[in-house]
């Protein structure tokens, strides 16, 4: 085990004893942690203790099995408790329960297990009754923990997806035997005779009898706890969030206190401000006389918080959870989500941490906070997930269809709005119905009765979820809000049944199939499609139909932006060959273009055919012929590029792909018909030259660089295109930075050949102009023998750009176009952690990159290196560039505020020296 210094394996938090801070997160996860630091600063929190995550580590590295001597600190750590409490462990008198939680390093809401009420049995449950005096209370407390501990420890659940929870099987029958409509409508006895029933059913299940003895009870939920770690959904929730497995979570063993004792009893979660939209206002909700469980389960549809001031029996808390409240933020500096019970009227807290929040919510709340003096800028940066933008551009109703599907009649209820933006698409029911539509690439709205951390795969294909049950804090608004999907949680007019396959709202019945739509931020459910529209921040910066002074949302996200670019050291550049494109990258903060894909202008109107003529032409004089041709489109192009940069730099590689990509297959006879009619030549020669330029995948033949050496006269037109653009855009007085790049080279030599003509040209140019125009000639490095050289690469290369598209499935021997056949299975299997053609493999094409740049700065310290490959754009490869040194990152437009997030949030955990 990696032990700690000290090898300690439990730490304690109480009133007299804490252990740990706020700054253990990777030791106690961040329950266990946050215990500490909430205890330190004063606030009413139950004494308990941490298991560490480090035992979890030994656990998984040991074949399950725990460290050496942890059951005898176990012991200790009991007997602590029973002092620190004044009550003991199986005590039929005054006994002491106990609650068990995970408690990762990140927070992986509803992903693991939990225990509540862990020390009760037949005899500690009567004493329970006598030291509280409500023996309802201190039965049901029972039966919960019966229900739990079956579940989670000794594994009794539904065997398939149609099936209800066994235990709630159970209760319902007796709830219907006794004509009871609610679970509080069951008396004591009713609650002995569940205890009883759930009692058979474990037997019955397993073959095994409920354990009585409180210490076993404990050792087991601890096993349990540690188990559910490499539980399906939390090994598919790390996969999502890419939490390393190694991390493992901690234990948190702290006594109970009751939510659940009558009506002035309380138990709630809450948000020291709204975590979907910002405001600064409470923002929770609380369920009189429950347990935290019922809360989250969404079973219930708990009160909204504000409601709780003025509540006879438990106003008074209120007033000292407000309070809490700003303590929360003073001292955590970020919105916190915290879990509160009130028991007899006294507050305690149970756990607080960093609140989820949407995108909207998090640039809103880094700008008020900041404003406030509540958070630092360097948490304000560091805080926001860059992925998670792009909700700022996720559509909203179209305005006139919207306020025709309401003059129409067809909104069916409405819920909490639970995750902003609008989603329009076909209703189902179930999970696997959701993953198997979406695949088949149907818009898909998955509405549920209520979510269970079992619908994740589904929620993550869909859309927008939609749940009939729970609240703002419900399972599936947390979820959503963190995956940023469209979401309107607690719809109580709608009625959803599963068997059935319907959904009736309003007197309308919608089968699975049929379109709905739902929007997340105002929390209305539509029958119908509706047209979605462009997001604020995409009508002001895209479209500009609106002024950056309208928008509220630009506003926040404009101030989160400029604080990045304080911060980071890398710049940013775009992936763009277009004016259009480029105007857009740069409204999205690009500061030049890292990728010009030259071969892309080749496509528009009636220049494809003067390409192939320059292909198919046989005599070197006809080729320079339909290169002409060419030329003044090119040069066109670059003008426009050139302008709409205004003295940005531009990366503009020569051709790059292989040549048959320009000509029609050998399945399309007709297009060959076509092409031989209108170059004049028989359709034979086209079929020949078709089949000599095929190439089969990965391509890796007649294209990059080796085109412009074995034809130097297509390198020589893009040269002079280039040129002549630059020259003639300086005359207009706009400044201009040209860099050719070379792609694919792995020989120096090569890239020798295509800088002497481009140096030739630029002269030439020059002359014939009498504008002098700065430029830079410089090369991708994209295969492996690149990397190997790039030292000698670098002696003729003023700059490098990884083509990591390239490099990757050179150096994975993975072909970029058909290698999603395999991937996913092997992320399954975890060969491969991630994608790696969306996100940098570190360890193998890392290496490569790394090498790349310490062999070429060898020759030349100040080389300027960048990347342009997809990964450019990709939050945890952005981080990766940042740590190897490199100049600056290349990509998509749309992709731009990502990127200059995540360069800033790599500067501010790794600085520069
Ligand atoms: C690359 O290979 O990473 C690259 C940017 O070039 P392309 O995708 O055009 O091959
Ligand atoms: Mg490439």
């Amino acid at each position: 085990m990696a032990k700690s210094k000290s090898n300690k394996m439990i730490y304690f938090f109480s009133k007299s004893r804490t252990d740990g801070d706020g700054t253990m997160k990777a030791l106690l996860g961040g329950k266990g942690a946050n215990l500490g630091a909430m205890t330190k600063i004063g606030l009413p929190v139950p004494p308990g203790f941490t298991i560490t995550t480090e035992v979890c580590t030994h656990y998984y590295e040991n074949g399950r099995k725990y460290p050496d001597g942890l059951l005898t600190e176990l012991a200790k750590a009991v007997a602590w408790m029973e002092k620190e409490t004044g009550k003991k462990f199986g005590d039929p008198k005054n006994p002491l329960l106990v609650s068990v939680r995970s408690g990762a390093r990140d927070s992986m809401p509803g992903m693991m297990d939990t225990i509540l009420n862990l020390g009760l049995n037949d005899e500690t449950t009567e004493g329970l009754k006598k030291a509280t005096g409500n023996g309802r209370f201190a039965w049901d407390s029972y039966r919960r923990f019966l229900q739990m501990y079956g579940d989670v420890v000794m594994g009794v659940q539904k065997r398939h997806e149609h099936e209800h929870e066994p235990f709630d099987d159970v209760m319902d029958a007796l709830k219907k035997e006794v004509k009871a409509k609610e679970d509080v409508d069951l008396s004591e006895e009713h609650l002995q005779e569940l205890v009883k029933r759930f009692k058979k059913l474990i037997k019955d299940r397993t073959g095994k009898a409920f354990p009585t003895d409180p210490m076993k009870q404990l050792e087991g939920a601890i096993g349990a706890v540690f188990s559910s770690w490499m539980n399906e959904r939390a090994i598919l929730y790390r996969q999502k969030y890419r939490i390393p497995d190694e991390w493992g979570t901690a234990v948190n063993v702290q006594s109970m206190v009751f939510g659940n004792m009558g009506n002035d009893c309380a138990t709630g979660v809450a948000f020291t401000r709204d975590p979907a939209t910002g405001e600064n206002v409470f923002y929770g909700e609380y369920l009189v006389n429950a347990q935290g469980e019922d809360v989250v389960a969404g079973v219930r549809t708990p009160l909204k918080i504000s409601d709780m001031a003025h509540d006879p029996e438990i106003g008074p808390a209120f007033k000292e959870l407000n309070a809490v409240r700003k303590t929360l933020e003073k001292n955590f500096g970020d919105v916190q989500d915290f879990e509160f019970t009130i028991e007899k009227k006294k507050l305690y807290m149970l756990q607080t941490r960093h609140g989820k929040r949407t995108a909207l919510a998090y640039v809103k709340i880094a700008h008020d906070m900041v404003k406030e003096k509540l958070m630092t800028p360097e948490h304000a940066v560091k805080s926001g997930d860059p992925e998670a933008l792009n909700q700022l551009l996720q559509p909203i109703f179209d305005t006139t269809d919207y306020e025709k599907a309401r003059k129409a009649g067809r909104l069916l209820a409405t819920g909490l709005p639970a995750g902003p933006g609008a989603a329009s698409g076909v209703v189902c029911f179930s999970a696997h119905k959701a993953e198997e539509w979406a695949r088949k690439g149907q818009h898909v709205i998955l509405a549920r009765i209520e979510t269970s951390p079992e619908d994740l795969r589904g929620m993550i294909a869909s859309d927008g979820i939609l749940t009939a049950r729970g609240g703002v804090s419900s399972h599936a608004a947390l979820v959503a809000r963190q995956m940023g999907k469209v979401c309107v949680a607690g719809a109580g007019d709608i009625e959803i049944d599963y068997h059935k396959g319907t959904l009736k709202a309003k007197g309308v019945t919608l089968k699975e199939g049929d379109p709905i739509s739902i929007n997340g931020t105002t929390g209305e459910v539509f029958s119908g499609n509706i047209a979605t529209a462009d997001s604020e921040l995409k009508q002001v910066l895209v479209t500009k139909k609106m002024k950056p002074k309208d928008s509220k949302v630009f506003q926040y996200y404009d101030f989160i932006m400029k604080l990045a670019d304080k911060y980071r050291n890398m710049g940013i550049r775009t992936n763009s060959d277009q004016p259009d494109q480029v105007e857009n990258a740069i409204a999205f903060g690009a500061e030049g273009i890292g990728l010009c894909r030259t071969e892309h202008m080749f496509f528009e109107g009636d220049r494809i055919i003067a390409v192939r003529q320059m292909i198919l032409a046989e005599k070197p004089e006809d080729r320079k012929k339909a290169l002409a041709k060419l030329l003044p489109y090119q040069q066109k192009d670059f003008e426009g590029i050139f302008k709409a940069l205004d003295g940005r730099p531009a990366c503009i590689r020569l051709l790059d792909p292989p040549l048959h990509e320009f000509l029609p297959h050998s399945d399309n006879r007709k297009g060959q018909e076509e092409v031989a009619k209108q170059l004049k030549i028989s359709v034979e020669h086209v079929e020949k030259l078709v089949k000599e330029l095929h190439e089969f995948n990965p391509m890796l033949g007649f294209r990059g660089c080796r085109l412009g050496i074995v034809r130097p006269e297509i390198s020589e037109m893009q040269a002079r295109a280039i040129f002549q653009a630059a020259a003639a855009v300086m005359k207009a007085g706009i400044k201009v930075k040209p860099e050719v790049m070379v792609p694919l080279v792995g020989f120096k030599k090569e890239l020798d050949l295509q800088v002497e003509i481009v140096h030739r040209v630029a002269r030439e140019v020059m002359k014939e102009t009498g504008k002098k125009f700065p430029y830079h000639v410089g090369t991708m490095i994209e295969i492996p023998r690149g990397c190997l050289t790039a030292d000698e690469i670098a002696e003729t290369a003023e700059f490098f750009s990884f083509g990591t598209n390239d490099l990757t499935q050179t150096a994975l021997g993975m072909s970029r176009d058909d290698s999603n056949t395999f991937l996913p299975a092997y992320q399954e299997l975890e060969i491969i952690k991630a994608n790696p053609f969306a996100s940098i493999d570190t360890t193998g094409v890392g290496q490569l990159m790394k090498m790349g740049v310490d062999k070429g700065r060898s020759k030349k310290s100040d080389l300027k290196i960048g990347i342009c490959g997809e990964h450019g754009g990709d939050p945890s490869s952005v981080v990766f560039c940042h740590n190897i040194g490199l100049d600056y990152v290349s990509c998509s437009p749309f992709r731009v505020p990502i990127a200059r997030l995540a360069a800033a949030q790599a500067a501010l955990r790794n600085p520069r020296k």
